[in-house]
């Protein structure tokens, strides 16, 4: 999956909607939490590792951490 592309995201079975516009889509990357930035975000007992969607409608962020998420690009969800 190219990082590239944009992606929905579904944790629990559910569709992660943007708290703010109710969009759907995100750009996303994947992040290691470095001890500074995991004290920063104070999440530093859960994975290091975590995933960041930017939501692409209007761009507020959401952290994730690496694991609980599926992100499937327009492309996945056209072949389901
Ligand atoms: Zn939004």
């Amino acid at each position: 999956m190219a990082a590239k592309e944009q992606v929905t995201a579904t944790a629990a079975g559910k569709y992660v909607m943007c708290g703010h516009c109710g969009g759907g889509w995100y750009w996303w990357r994947k992040i290691v939490l470095s001890s500074g930035s995991a004290s920063f975000f104070d999440v530093e007992v859960f994975s290091p590792e975590a995933i960041v969607l930017s939501c692409s409608g209007c761009g507020k962020i959401q952290l994730f951490e690496s694991g609980t998420l599926e992100l499937r690009t327009q492309q996945e969800q056209q072949q389901r």
